[in-house]
């Protein structure tokens, strides 16, 4: 007679009973993988506890009634065989793979019903396991059936798992192959020795692997607040996108955050931001979401009621925090900005909801608590990436092309410069604007590649057709503040300009005041302008009263000539007290001795007002509208008839 050992069995109980302590006190996700790991926690700690028992039965018969010993192996044969459907079922609910959700489902059905018809019935039919006339456990004729059904089993959720690997880290990878390796690895070595009974260990312990693999929860909680993090929020939200459910969300941002950053500091913040967490997470529970230091979500579904209310989420509000910095308790008061986002478009992936959380401020104020919908959020951000796509396209494939619009000399009365404009061609999305892609490049550090690519271009057409014999004394570009901002910019123009053999006073760089260019950025740009002025370069102040501290450039920069904004213009036209800010500004600038090139000219009765005003430069739709090269050098070669038509 075989002598069993059960110290695996009971080794494995043991180890399935400490991780199921494990995952109860957690706080737990409640997704289907979950609640699947959880059944196959319990099945391998029932398998291993009935199978101490199943060792006696089969070893002592005789003290026990025959329909016991039958019932103790046709569970403990069910129950193991289980863990392979269990597992086809985890690995289904980890990939989602939509199309073939009902497949595995009536995979997984069929396998466990016929495991349990053929195990259940083998009291009778002696087809899977019985004890024959001397009471010795014999293996029945369909044994080898149930071995078919969890290769089966193990087989496809192999298949699957390996079609979605890329879903998945390394970790999480060798954890389902140690599953797999392992399970098989113990039947084959218990077939040789039917004493050692490890398959349940060997189980328990792969087991103990994929959860810290994929069931480990502090991945998904936020440091000590234990409120959902931003990747439980981007799960979450897969999760509703792959149920192609609708929802509600609630998001709170502290209002006047930068201010409170400001004064709190670093380490008063991260607290302050926990604080908030903690009574957040307390009031929600498990649909709130800890997304950044000043933002948090709630989420609801939208068939509940109505979703979150304001006054709930400001009761969280409504008591100070009481911070501790230094010896000092601070109490805080905090306001929350909040605003509803009712997610339509199912389609919305979590990481595009968190980049749609994080660009909602721009709006909030106005929205404040109306209820915004994220079909209509989401299509400026999609837009953005797409545009970005395109622009790396058209890097890889020089789809830009340079257009130029000539600009009118009065003095001379004729066309004696250009501003070189860049465009985007694709092939399929047709001609992008540079007013859209501009900023998009600018903000995704694109802009260097393009400023490079347009200053290229325009030497070469400047050198390819020497626009001087053609009456054109110089060509403008338009740099970017972040191109101005680096320090090698002048040395790489000096370089290209030097390769095409350009005289330097045949190109004039057009710079723009932004917001940031404070201090540094003042610095930065006199230096630029210092260097190249040196070498014959000038300079134009561009949109020149649209925007920021002009006044301040116009004294600060040393620029040769200054580009009046077209709203300036086009609103001078409209109203008298900005027709007299127009011809104001346009004094001033002459007074400090610069040029003036004002934009956006397209009536004669706006060239008329300019002119007598004292404009040096015109540029405008009423002349040309920015044109491809051979246009505008069509164009130089008949200004003089068109001139004199207009
Ligand atoms: P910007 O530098 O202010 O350029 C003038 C814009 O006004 C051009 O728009 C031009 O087509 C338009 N414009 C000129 N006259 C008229 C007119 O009479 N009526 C109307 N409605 N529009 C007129 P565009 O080409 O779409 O360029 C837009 C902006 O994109 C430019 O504004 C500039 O900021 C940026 N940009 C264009 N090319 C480049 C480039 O090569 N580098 C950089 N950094 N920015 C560029
Ligand atoms: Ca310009
Ligand atoms: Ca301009």
């Amino acid at each position: 007679m075989l002598q069993f050992r059960p110290e695996y069995c009971i080794a494995a109980s043991a180890a399935m009973l400490i991780l199921l302590i494990m995952f109860f006190m957690k706080r737990n996700y409640g997704m289907r993988s979950n609640r699947i790991f959880f059944l196959m926690l319990i099945d391998c700690f029932l398998a291993a506890m009935i199978n101490i028992s199943t060792f006696y039965v089969i070893s002592f018969p005789e003290r026990y009634p025959l329909w016991f010993c039958y019932a103790c192996n046709e569970v403990y044969l069910f129950l193991y065989n289980a863990m392979a459907v269990l597992l086809l079922l985890y690995i289904d609910s980890k990939t989602r793979i939509a199309s073939i959700k009902k497949l595995m489902r009536g995979i997984c059905m069929a396998i466990a019903l016929f495991d349990a018809l053929i195990i259940f019935t083998t009291h009778w039919t002696k087809l899977v396991v019985f004890y024959d006339e001397n009471l010795v456990y014999t293996h029945g004729p369909m044994m080898r059936s149930l071995y078919v059904t969890a290769f089966m089993s193990v087989a496809i959720a192999t298949a699957i798992f390996n079609a979605k690997h890329k879903m998945f880290n390394l970790y999480q990878v060798l954890s389902i192959d140690l599953f797999v390796v392992g399970v098989f690895a113990s039947v084959i070595f218990q077939l040789g020795h039917r004493e050692y009974v490890i398959s349940n260990f060997v189980c328990a312990m792969v087991l103990f692997f994929i959860y810290t693999a994929f069931e480990n929860q502090a991945y998904y909680l936020h440091g000590d607040t234990l409120c959902y993090n931003r990747r439980a929020f981007i799960k979450t939200v897969d999760l509703l996108r792959f149920k192609k459910e609708e929802y509600m969300l609630a998001i709170i941002r502290v209002a006047d955050f930068e201010n409170i950053r400001h004064s709190l500091g670093k380490m008063g913040v991260d607290d302050l931001s926990e604080r908030i967490a903690e009574r957040v997470c307390r009031k929600f529970g498990k649909s709130a979401y800890y997304i950044d230091l000043d933002c948090f979500a709630v989420s609801r579904s939208v068939s509940v009621g109505a979703g979150v209310s304001k006054k709930e989420i400001e009761s969280c509000f409504e008591e100070q925090y009481l911070l501790q910095l230094g010896d000092d308790e601070v109490p805080i008061r905090i306001e929350p900005d909040l605003c509803f986002v009712r997610v339509n478009d199912t389609d919305i992936s979590g990481s595009e909801m968190v980049e749609l959380i994080q660009k909602l401020p721009e709006h909030y104020s106005e929205y404040s608590s109306a209820v915004l919908y994220a079909d209509e959020l989401i299509k400026p951000i999609r837009r953005e990436k797409e545009v970005l796509r395109l622009i790396d396209k058209a890097i890889r494939n020089r789809g830009f092309v340079v257009y130029y619009q000539p600009i009118l000399d009065v003095e001379v009365g004729s066309f004696t410069c250009a501003e070189a404009l860049i465009r985007l061609k694709d092939e399929e999305a047709g001609l992008v604007g540079p007013e859209e892609f501009i900023p998009v490049a600018e903000k995704n550090g694109r802009i260097h590649e393009i400023g490079d690519y347009v200053f290229r271009d325009v030497c070469r057409f400047i050198r390819e057709n020497e626009i001087l014999s053609r009456g054109v004394n110089y060509i403008e570009i338009n740099l970017s503040p972040e191109q101005c901002n680096r320090v090698e910019l002048a040395n790489q123009l000096i370089t290209v300009a030097m390769e095409y053999g350009i005289d330097f006073r045949q190109i004039n760089l057009e710079i723009t005041e932004t917001a940031e260019m404070r201090g540094q950025g003042v610095r930065n740009m006199n230096r630029l302008i210092n260097n190249l002025h040196d070498r014959g370069v000038t300079f134009s102040l561009d949109d020149f009263g649209s925007g920021f501290a002009a006044i301040d450039y116009l004294i600060k920069l040393p620029v040769d000539i200054v580009k009046i904004d077209k709203g300036i213009l086009w609103q001078a036209m409209n109203d008298e007290p900005s027709m007299k800010i127009l011809k104001n500004t346009i004094r001033m600038i002459k007074e400090v001795g610069k040029k003036i090139v004002v934009e956006g000219i397209e009536t004669r009765e706006m060239a008329d007002l300019l002119i007598r005003n004292g404009c040096d430069y015109l540029q405008g739709y009423l002349y040309s509208r920015p044109v491809p090269e051979e246009e505008y050098l069509e164009f130089l070669s008949r200004s003089e008839e068109y001139l004199e038509a207009l």
